[in-house]
């Protein structure tokens, strides 16, 4: 019997990672330098470029005039790089949105200043107007965001219909967010996985969490406790209003980064060699949480330290060995979602001839798949046709053996292309 099966990632790829970055504290000039290290060929302060696919946050607003934001301060007044930012969203390189903006009281403790719902629907009337759209939402900062949704033991209120700072149905029905980061972390390495003996880490601050949670009970404050997931890439997020979201966790190496947020120091060790290994042996997805503008201080030109270039060149090189699968955050959540819910079917024909066939995406959410990347095993590619409902797939990949004796078919998944000419 011909053996048929949806393979977990793109071919050929054994792993999957994105680096969510968070773009607090960045300047211009560095947000566009790094844009350029990652994801170019172009020579700079850091060496020449990577190309690779790693993405971006974005924020609309910014209560510090030094941070990347699409409009000034809080007006509507566009900033002068605005349409840098915007070819950059729609090429699909700044794809998560970072809430709304930045509120952190911390900056100015004497004059707080807090996120309304009249800065998402002035937001929201400019992304309209030009066709923008965001797809992942990311929370933000201190517990004075209470535009942040769904994070455990803060004050968020993004969610809450009747408060001023309710926005989730904008954000939601015409932003289109799917797929929330409401500040759930791990430190198991590479999600979508059944956990092991490895992952210490994460069975030791659950079971802190679970003392700390009985203790909380006996002493009235229930409403204290975190709650600590499984290993699920996406988990059904049921808001405050009523509607349904998908949440992901970030990896954040170590628990202790709960309260402070990792920086550059971080990030080469979530890089390192061996985490990258083992996320390979995992099988697993796995976001990295991390602030590239954390610390404030440093000395070298390029924001990236010589030891962190290497991380990446490091990364790049398991990208090129077809290893991990490096992408946008937006790209690889809605890739674990239409492989999570697609509904197909398969029939072996009299002739031999295998005929998939998908019957689209289920699942709570509402988006349009658009199956790229997907790959079925097949005993013989050259024997096997796709169809999407009724319609062939025409430029159908045929794979051979990925390393586990099976050859496979897949649909191919276009590069991003990055807006050279906008930062240039
Ligand atoms: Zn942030």
């Amino acid at each position: 019997m011909a053996k048929v099966q949806l393979r977990k990632f793109p071919y050929p790829y054994k792993a999957a990672l994105t680096i969510a970055n968070d773009l607090d504290n960045m300047t211009l000039d560095d947000f566009l330098e790094v844009r350029k290290f990652l994801n170019t060929d172009l020579e700079t302060s850091m060496g020449r470029g990577l190309s690779l696919e790693i993405g971006e946050t974005f924020w609309c607003y910014s209560l510090l005039p030094y941070e990347v934001t699409y409009l000034k301060g809080l007006s509507a007044v566009r900033t002068d790089y605005a349409d840098i930012l915007l070819e950059l969203i729609k090429a699909g390189y700044l794809d998560c949105f970072h809430a709304y903006g930045d509120f952190n009281r911390w900056e100015n403790p004497e004059n707080p200043v807090y996120f309304n719902r009249k800065l998402a629907e002035q937001a929201a009337e400019e992304f309209s107007r030009r066709g923008i759209k965001f797809d992942t939402f990311i929370n933000h900062g201190d517990n004075y965001n209470i535009q942040n949704v769904a994070g455990q033991l803060l004050d968020n209120r993004g969610d809450i219909p009747d408060q001023d700072a309710y926005h989730n149905d904008i954000t939601m029905d015409i932003l289109g967010v799917r797929f929330y980061w409401a500040g759930d972390l791990t430190a198991a390495v590479g999600q979508e996985r059944a956990l092991n003996f490895g992952d210490r880490k994460y069975y030791t601050f659950r079971a802190e969490h679970l003392v700390k949670g009985i203790a909380k009970d006996i002493f009235g404050k229930s409403d204290r406790k975190r709650e600590v997931y499984g290993n699920e890439l996406l988990r059904k997020l049921h808001l405050r209003d009523g509607r349904v979201a998908m949440e992901f966790p970030r990896y954040c190496y170590d628990y202790r980064y709960i309260e402070i947020p990792p920086g550059r120091d971080i990030l080469k060790i979530q890089l390192s060699d061996d985490i990258l290994n083992r996320l390979i042996m995992n099988e697993g997805y796995m976001v990295i949480y991390t602030h590239f503008g954390q610390p404030k201080e440093r000395e070298t030109a390029g924001l990236f330290d010589p030891n962190l270039v290497e991380r990446f060149r490091s990364l790049k090189n398991y990208g090129d060995k077809g290893d991990i699968w490096i992408t946008t955050t937006s790209r690889m959540l809605r890739y674990a979602y239409e492989t999570k819910f697609l509904n197909w079917e398969y029939d072996i024909k009299p002739n031999g001839e295998i005929h998939i066939r998908i019957n689209g995406v289920g699942g709570p959410l509402d988006i349009k798949p658009t199956y790229q990347g997907l790959t079925f095993y097949v005993p013989e590619p050259e024997k096997t046709l796709v169809y999407v409902f009724n319609e062939k797939v025409e430029n159908l990949r045929k794979n051979p053996d990925d390393g586990k004796g099976q050859s496979s078919v897949s649909i191919p998944i276009p590069s991003l292309e990055f807006p050279i000419d906008a930062i240039s």
